[in-house]
This record gives C-alpha cells, structure tokens and sequence, in this order.
C-alpha cells in the first residue's frame, strides 16, 4: 500500500512502534491495525480466554510475563531471556524449555542412550550407594562407571576414583599390588628362570 505510513502510536501500549509491528488492515485509512501486533496478541489471547472461561472450561490464571521474560512450560517459572537457549524454529528465537529443563532433559536423554538407564535408575542405583561413592566412601558421586567391555553399569563413582580406576586401566592385579604397596609391601616379580620372571599375582 502506498500510503502506508513509517509507524504510529499504539493507543493500547502507548509506544511508537515502526509499521511492521501492525497488522496490515486495509479496513483502516492508514492501512495498519488499530493495535500493534503485541497487543493484538494479547487481546486475541484475552478474548479466547474469556470465550472458553463463559463456555465453562477452566482457565489457568493469567499469568503476566514481564518484558525480556519468557514463561517455560516445564518448570512453570518465569526467567529472563538470558536463561533461555536460542532456537531459529521458535517463533520468538528462543528454546521453548529454559536453560535448567533442557539440561535436565538432555542430562536424562544421555542416561538412556549411554547406560539404559532411567533418571529414577540413577537414583536408585545412588541411594543403594548411601549416596556416597563406593571406593573412596566420601565423596558424592556423579559419574556412572561400566565395565568397558561388557557395557554393564556397576556403579556411580566420584570423578577422581572413576578417573583412578582409568589409570590403571581397570586392573584388579595392579590396583590390588597399589593396595598393600601403600601398606608398605612392595612386590618384586619373581625370578622362574633365567630372564623369565613370573608376576606376582
Ligand atoms: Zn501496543
Ligand atoms: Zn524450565
Ligand atoms: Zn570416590
Ligand atoms: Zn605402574
């Protein structure tokens, strides 16, 4: 439309917003919505709201959403923009779950496709440890440890003993001769014959 202007006033906001931010309307003589797009959004929401609450559906509170806010449908809080990831298939650029929920989920989406198991697995498996980790017994343990090999989980580990058991390649023999050389007992391989030397087991 040629007489479309640079932008107006909203008379419901009370901002100055560019034409863009209206809806065209060729109703109107300066061929943009009464409303700005934001406000129209609003009032749509606000008049579907009201028809399902007098058709007599029960409607959640309205909840205000401040600006540079977004609402996460997962936990239900508020957070600003800042605690949201951006997303280009979203209409408003950002992830439609907060920062704190997609961790969350890709956190239990690791747990399935790494080890099988379930967040309440994970929990379990935690609790039958007293929530301690098994080899040190002190620390709080956050790393699911399985057998290389075989792929069964055996336990939750703290990070160092997971990272020790990894350095000693999962050995029972060297960990076991770690063991009592730190009792002060230092193994020596024995000699069976001339250059044959047969490892203490
Ligand atoms: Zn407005
Ligand atoms: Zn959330
Ligand atoms: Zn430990
Ligand atoms: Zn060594």
């Amino acid at each position: 439309m040629s007489d479309l202007k640079s932008g107006k006033e909203c008379p419901d906001c009370k901002a100055w917003k560019p034409a863009q931010d209206f809806r065209r309307s060729a109703g109107n003589p300066d061929g943009l919505s009464w409303y700005c797009r934001e406000c129209f959004r609003r009032r749509d929401a606000d008049s579907y709201r009201a028809r399902r609450e007098r058709a007599g559906f029960k409607v959640r509170p309205k909840i205000d959403v401040p600006d540079g806010h977004k609402r996460c449908p997962k936990c239900e809080e508020i957070k600003p923009h800042s605690e949201w990831h951006k997303s280009s298939r979203q209409w408003d650029g950002l992830a439609a779950a907060c920062k704190a929920c997609r961790k969350v989920e890709s956190r239990a989406g690791h747990l399935k496709r790494k080890y099988g198991m379930t967040e309440a697995d994970y929990r379990a498996m935690l609790a039958e440890q007293m929530g301690v980790c098994p080899i040190c017994q002190s620390t709080r343990p956050e790393h699911v440890d399985h057998d290389h090999e075989t792929g069964r989980v055996r336990a939750v580990l703290c990070f160092n003993c997971n990272a020790a058991l990894g350095m000693f390649k999962d050995r029972p023999d060297a960990l076991r001769r770690a063991a009592t050389y730190v009792e002060g007992i230092v193994w020596k391989p024995t000699l069976v014959a001339p250059g044959v030397y047969r490892l203490p087991s």
